[in-house]
């Protein structure tokens, strides 16, 4: 009695545990069949917040825990639906630990706009992405989209000259005032390649934008000089507004390079130029300073003027230093000799200003200091924000007494002159730039120049 009540008891537990296992079997086989897993996460970017004529769509599908399905990206206008992409993954088994792996990720990408869909029209248009789940016997692959509407906009914007009068010199610079439509997103003055972006018109209304535009030395045909608007989809307006263009007589000399220059600059530059690759004879490191480095300082110019101030800081006509005689003009190609032959071909910006050794060096013009120290082949600089993307450089200093960050008043001192950097003997290299283009400095030195082409277009200090 007892042993059989034991056994009893034992055979009743084991069947206990057989059933509890079984229903353990069951639940999990129930759980695995028909769970759906969570919602595939999805992100639905696009390149421009409007369709014109082409507009790239990125979707980004996730759902790490089962994997994903069918994934599709569709475009829909009216009751057209274009499939633009999809790809159908398999799904993995799903079991914990041992299973494989569905495809957690994947990223749908397409072009959409009137390049490609000559049938798209103005109005509206609707974006889908779609994510499946991975697929199961039981399971549903309950689809999840997300959707976005976007303009499409084919028409050019709006772009209206407003001021009169422009009379441009290659290598110069000069104003315009226009008005632009609604979803402009960039304007401007586009010189061949040389964009010069236009700002909100001071105290104009909100279609009203000016821009001081460079005209780049080294671009002679007026026909590649055009006022630009871009809107939100892409489309672009341009337009001719110069009445006058002068093209720039061309201007050379020749520049005689010796072994004791070389040993004078070489070295200094070198020394205080990291990561200069200082290899070969003083002959190669000199023609890696005269040209790779001068693009590189021209290209540091560029970056500082994208972050001009949007104000006047100036006033009235630029200032030369005093007693100052003009040993270089603007836009001179230069040939180099060496030994009798030519080893290099330059053209020298800015102006040359020469003067006593280390004169007392005057801020052009009032502004903001955005980079005093050193600037290879320019030496010791100092570049000065003036605002609206208008700045100034002078070069080659021997001391230098002010520091980024400083405010100065058109006449403050600068430093001195003197001969760093690739500077033959004491003089003050000085450079105007507007929008990163070097311009001719001679211009913003007139006041007769300044009334005539820029305050007769908008209200800049003149005093
Ligand atoms: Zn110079």
């Amino acid at each position: 009695m007892k042993l059989g009540s034991t056994r009893s008891g034992k055979s009743g537990k084991a069947r206990f545990f057989a059933v509890l296992l079984l229903a353990v079997v069951i639940a999990f086989g129930a759980w695995y069949v028909f769970r759906v897993g969570p919602a595939p996460e999805i992100n639905l970017v696009t390149e421009r917040p409007a369709v014109g004529r082409s507009n790239g769509v990125t979707a980004v599908f996730s759902e790490p825990k089962l994997g994903l399905g069918t994934v599709r990206l569709e475009l829909i206008q009216g009751d057209r639906t274009e499939l633009l992409a999809e790809e159908v993954f398999a799904p993995g088994s799903g079991i914990p630990f041992v299973g494989s792996a569905g495809t957690a990720q994947a990223v749908l990408e397409a072009t959409v706009g009137t390049d490609a869909m000559g049938w798209l029209v103005e109005g509206e248009v609707v974006l889908r992405a779609t994510a499946e789940r991975a697929s199961g016997p039981f399971r549903s692959v309950a689809p999840v989209s997300v959707e976005s509407t976007l303009p499409v906009r084919l028409r050019p914007p709006r772009l209206g000259v407003v001021s009169t009068q422009h009379y441009g010199r290659q290598g110069g610079s000069g104003a315009v005032v226009y008005r632009v439509g609604e979803h402009v997103v960039r304007s401007g003055v586009r010189a061949g390649q040389v964009e010069s972006p236009g700002s909100p018109r001071p105290g104009g209304g909100s279609k009203d934008r000016f821009v001081f535009y460079s005209l780049p030395w080294n671009e002679a045909n007026s026909a590649e000089i055009r006022l630009f608007a871009e809107d939100d989809a892409g489309n672009r307006a341009e337009q001719p507004f110069l009445d006058i263009f002068k093209a720039m007589p061309a201007r050379t000399d020749i520049i005689r390079l010796s072994d004791a220059f070389f040993e004078r600059v070489v070295p200094a530059i070198a020394s205080q130029t990291p990561g200069f690759d200082a290899s070969g004879s003083l002959l190669d490191q000199y023609l890696r300073i005269n040209g790779d480095l001068r693009r590189a300082e021209l290209d540091r110019v560029a970056e500082l003027s994208r972050d001009s101030e949007p104000a006047f800081l100036w006033s009235g006509p630029f200032l030369q230093m005093p007693n100052s005689a003009r040993a270089a003009n603007f836009a001179e190609t230069r040939s180099y000799l060496y030994e009798g032959r030519e080893v290099d071909q330059q053209t020298h910006l800015g102006l040359d200003l020469a003067s006593t050794a280390r004169a007392p060096v005057p801020a052009p013009n009032s502004g903001r200091v955005v980079f005093a120290g050193w600037m290879s082949l320019y030496g010791n600089a100092v570049i000065i924000d003036h605002g609206y993307g208008l700045l100034s450089l002078c070069g080659h200093m021997s001391t230098v007494d002010v520091a980024a960050g400083d405010s100065v008043t058109k006449g403050d001192r600068l430093g001195t002159s003197g001969t760093t950097g690739l500077a033959g003997g004491d003089h003050l290299h000085l450079e105007v730039f507007v929008h990163g283009q070097s311009v001719d400095p001679i211009e913003w030195f007139d006041a007769k120049w300044i009334r005539d082409n820029l305050a007769t277009k908008l209200e800049v200090p003149i005093q």
